[in-house]
């Protein structure tokens, strides 16, 4: 989470978040949208400026701290968690913010994710994952499918795929979420969520490279029934779910990690709390985000 001390003199749009600086991602690519999206909910937040900063590493999505009117530092390569982790320990009074992609949050500083979610400070983690390395013209990256042909792995990659989502509920993270580039009201209401928990909020967000991963999310972009939204798991095994209980609480056969991933593309909001804490066989009860708010908190 990111909320820090609400102040009288704060900007009211994302016009007023949006920087003087020229904008250099390739057409078309997702980055924009979230950066717009972002720009449109910092306001929400009800901070100055100044008491807002975006930490990020290195690769395309780590441009973002550029184009923001708040502080931010543009950092090393896997260590924007590292360095956000310090700074939101120094100053609690700030909201922190870290920008990674796949490869820099789970290649070259896959170590520093963990950890980060693992101390649990107050920040929040927003991974743009492509499943691709953009900036460095399209190698495979840690999130990309088994098999997929890039410069790096011509004759298709053999590397099996981390889910973030599922690695960073091992971590024990207390806020893990999965939002998509194209759909800006519910990419904005999983920020609000994020930025209202306490300790560190974990957010992947699909994002499409139209460069050099085109149409990686379509199949769930457009998705109009639940079948629709049903991706592969990284595993290969198609996702299914079932609802049980009360309040759109979803529990799932096994009631484990990898259970728990069983639901969390099934629909449209894919929120996890560790709301069980005390009983790490239940830890994971899973909120389905709706038009009315989180059905389910308990
Ligand atoms: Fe975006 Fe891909 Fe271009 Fe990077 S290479 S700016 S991720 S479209
Ligand atoms: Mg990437």
């Amino acid at each position: 989470g990111t909320l820090g001390v609400p102040t009288t003199d704060q900007p009211q749009t994302g016009k007023e978040f949006t920087s003087d600086q020229e904008v250099r991602w390739c057409p078309g690519c997702g980055d924009y949208a979230v950066l717009k999206a972002v720009q449109g909910f910092l306001p929400e937040l009800g901070l100055r400026r100044e008491n807002i900063v975006f930490v990020s590493g290195i690769g395309c999505s780590s441009r973002f701290p550029y184009y923001l009117d708040t502080y931010g530092m543009h950092s090393i390569h896997g260590r924007a968690p590292a360095i956000a982790t310090g700074l939101a320990t120094a100053r609690e009074d700030l909201s922190v913010f870290v920008v990674t992609g796949d490869g820099d949050a789970l290649s070259i500083g896959g170590n520093h994710l963990i950890h980060a979610l693992r101390r649990n400070v107050n920040m929040t983690i927003l991974l743009f994952n492509n499943r691709i390395y953009g900036l460095t013209k399209g190698q495979y990256s840690p999130t990309s499918e088994t098999g997929k042909v890039t410069k790096s792995t011509p004759m298709g990659s053999v590397d099996h795929p981390f889910n973030p989502v599922s690695l960073a509920l091992g971590a024990e993270g207390s806020f893990v979420a999965r939002t998509i580039d194209s759909d800006r009201k519910h990419l904005t209401s999983v920020l609000a969520a994020a930025a209202a928990h306490r300790g560190t909020s974990f957010v992947e967000i699909y994002q499409n490279c139209p460069i050099f991963n085109d149409g990686a999310f379509d199949a769930i972009k457009d998705r109009d029934t639940k079948e629709d939204a049903i991706i592969p798991l990284v595993h290969g095994e198609p996702i299914r779910f079932g609802v049980g209980g009360d309040k759109g609480l979803v529990r799932t056969p096994g009631g484990g990690v990898e259970a728990a991933l069983v639901a969390d593309v099934g629909e449209d909001a894919l929120l996890v709390h560790d709301a069980h804490h005390e009983d790490p066989s239940t830890a994971f009860a899973i909120s389905r985000l709706t038009d009315s708010g989180y059905l389910n908190q308990s």
